[in-house]
């Protein structure tokens, strides 16, 4: 081999192999275009690589299998309950970290250091502009009301979206109490709960229904989205309350594998991921709510105006939630 052909082979090398010193594997429930961007600027910062694998169901149960041999480092998820069923499924580890106990408020993270959420969103009413008056519904428990029979669309009671609302009823009335808001929920659904939070926009502004229950982001990606535009346009978003509380919120986090083969690395993305830099970004390409303090909300959130978030404790929402689960099958809420 002459010294042209050796010079070639190694930029060959070179090419194939980026020169990462280090690695975070990330296993993510998050829809990739989500995190990506995210992790981009993190490996531009700082030369560490993120790999991502996209696992949609089952990641306590992968993470379990896997056991000591699992190349995770870190679990990226939404919803209290999917990080409680991590934690209890014995795969996380604590993580003590003071930039992490700075940036991210006390109710926002496992007592325990075994999760830490990123970003908050609340569970609201779209409401018709043209059907729903300023002021027609403001809590929760009025959707059990039968003025709204035959009114108000949902996705499946079964949801974790919905399994979360559902167990802060709980938490802030009786488990008799929830299981009789939502069999008189049932009985005020337009239609069978069927597809997603946007799908329900969609039935709005279609005329099939005047309210529906949805997460507040999904509002930021009906409006960047042509075909979906004139779905968003045709509801405002209402923050309704419990009628002793506030908004429902729920979080998205992350949390460490006990296997975590790259540490170091995977602390520095937890931390970065809490960081002003990070938390604008959630803010701006999600419309999710930061949790870090200070870190604004994107202009789209901020015009849909204030709201009090209720302040239960998120880990009393996920012990309820096997009980959610009973009664929305019990009332047969999807069939
Ligand atoms: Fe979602």
């Amino acid at each position: 081999m002459n010294a042209q052909t050796s010079l070639l082979a190694l930029a060959a090398v070179l090419t194939a192999a980026p020169a990462f010193a280090d690695e975070v594997n990330v296993y993510s429930s998050r829809q990739p275009e989500l995190i990506q961007p995210l992790f981009d600027r993190f490996t531009k910062e700082t030369g560490i690589a993120v790999n991502v694998a996209f696992v949609e169901k089952g990641l306590a149960e992968r993470l379990a299998s896997e056991g000591s041999r699992s190349p995770a480092d870190l679990v990226m998820t939404v919803d209290i309950s999917k990080l409680a069923q991590i934690v209890d499924a014995g795969v996380t580890q604590p993580v003590i970290s003071e930039v992490l106990g700075a940036n991210i408020p006390a109710e926002f993270r496992d007592p325990g250091n075994q999760w830490f959420g990123l970003t908050s969103r609340a569970r609201i009413i779209y409401a018709s502009k043209e059907r729903v008056a300023d002021g027609e519904v403001t809590t929760y428990e009025d959707l059990a009301n039968p003025k709204w029979k035959g009114r108000i669309c949902t996705r499946p009671g079964t949801h974790d979206y919905n399994l979360g609302l559902t167990a802060a009823m709980i938490v802030h009335h009786d488990t008799a109490y929830a299981k009789g808001w939502a069999e008189a929920l049932r009985a005020n659904l337009a239609k069978k709960p069927d597809g997603n939070d946007r799908s329900q926009v969609k039935s709005i502004w279609a005329g099939e229904c005047d309210i529906s229950l949805g997460n507040t982001y999904y509002m930021g990606q009906m409006v960047a989205d042509p075909e979906q535009k004139p779905w968003a346009e045709s509801v405002r978003i209402v923050y309704p309350t419990f009628e002793n509380g506030g908004t429902h919120m729920n979080v998205s986090g992350v949390a460490m594998t006990t296997s975590a083969p790259n540490r170091e690395a995977a602390l520095k993305l937890m931390e970065w991921l809490s960081s002003d830099e990070a938390q604008a970004i959630y803010a701006e390409t999600n419309n999710e709510f930061p949790v870090k303090p200070g870190v604004k909300r994107s202009a789209l959130v901020e015009s849909w105006g204030d709201f009090t978030p209720d302040t239960i404790n998120l880990m009393d929402i996920a012990k309820e939630r096997p009980a959610a689960l009973k009664l929305m099958e019990e009332v047969n809420f999807d069939g």
